[in-house]
């Protein structure tokens, strides 16, 4: 491309909207907010991938990029899917239309738009995002782990500012790592099992399904007063984190039980690949800072660390949860397609 101007779109891929960005050769993103669109995803493949072609058109006409500078367009999903975009033959949460399993999203974009296409799964684009805005002109130089709460518990490892895939692309699937659960666990609370089978692995504690299937109404059987034993239980798993953000001791009880699973999983991780920040991020990023500075202090605080990497480590949020998506693989697809040379990304 020489002296070119030149740009990647980043394009995330939600069960009900997509979002895009655009991503400069100066390291800039061109889109401040959201530029939102449905994914019409459960209607299937054919309807989704006309949704993502029109949601890639305008985000170049939004920012007035011409289409033939662009490099190519990264894009992300939820997983589980390979690492080149074949999503799981078994299904996946947001895919529930039967045509999508194992379905070729990647190729099928790259067709439709005839760029080339570099596929993440959303916790990778999300902790790429993380790594990048934290670390700016060191990100090349250092490495992180990221752990995503939301309905279950995405993962990204990153190691010199590339996320590890593995040769599955089923590296950083944290949230299928079992615990060792002595001291996370009461003594008489059952171990609660995953939806992947496994029992007592991070998920299975650190989710919103795990509140609602284990947690809560364990803690409810303590708490049995508690105003949220009237309702659903699964809605009272999503009212749990307002009722902790006014401390209550039934609410900082569940959530201090996940950061005791994020700090064995942190604690695995420095024996692992020993990395120089533990992000955290999910729905808790958006709740009131008090609660989230909680959290994060409480999931340091069971991060068991040699006194080297205690020295050092640093613990941090992953930013801009809504558009960590779109811009995550944007930085993704830029570093694949153009490895030299990269100026740092200014958030
Ligand atoms: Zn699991």
């Amino acid at each position: 491309m020489g002296s070119q101007p030149w740009c990647v779109v980043g394009l995330d891929n939600g069960g009900t909207t997509n979002n895009a960005t655009v991503l400069d050769a100066s390291g800039r993103f061109l889109v401040d907010g959201m530029v939102e669109s449905p994914s019409a995803v459960r209607e299937g493949p054919e309807a989704a991938l006309t949704a993502l072609g029109a949601t890639f058109a305008r985000v170049l006409e939004l920012t007035g990029v011409d289409r033939s500078t662009v490099l190519g367009v990264g894009l992300d999903t939820p997983g589980p899917a390979s690492a080149d975009g074949v999503l799981s033959a078994k299904g996946a949460t947001n895919f529930v239309n039967p045509a999508w399993a194992g379905f070729d999203i990647r190729t099928a974009l790259e067709d439709l738009i005839g760029l080339p296409v570099v596929y993440s799964n959303d916790a990778n684009a999300a902790a790429v995002y993380a790594h990048h805005v934290h670390f700016g002109a060191d990100a090349l130089d250092r490495s992180s782990v990221s752990a995503i709460i939301g309905t279950g518990l995405g993962g990204g490892v990153v190691e010199a500012g590339r996320v590890i895939t593995g040769g599955n692309g089923m590296a950083g699937e944290l949230g299928h790592i079992r615990l060792p659960l002595d001291g996370v666990l009461e003594p008489d609370q059952p171990i609660p099992v995953c939806n992947c089978g496994r029992a007592g692995d991070v998920e299975s504690i650190a989710s919103l399904t795990a509140i609602g299937r284990g947690l809560l109404p364990y803690w409810l059987t303590r708490f049995p007063a508690h105003p949220l034993a009237a309702e659903p239980v699964q809605e009272a798993a999503k009212l749990l984190r307002s009722y902790a953000e006014r401390d209550d001791p039934l609410a900082l009880a569940v959530f201090e039980q996940q950061a005791k699973a994020l700090g064995r999983l942190f604690t695995i991780a420095a024996d692992f690949t020993d990395p120089h920040a533990y992000f955290v991020g999910g729905g808790v990023v958006e709740a009131r800072p008090s609660f989230r500075d909680w959290l994060l202090s409480r999931v340091r605080d069971h991060t068991e660390l040699r006194e080297e990497q205690a020295a050092t480590a640093i613990f941090s949020l992953v930013p801009d949860l809504d558009m960590a998506g779109a811009r995550g693989s944007a930085i993704a697809a830029r570093d694949s397609l153009r490895a030299a040379d990269l100026p740092p990304v200014t958030p």
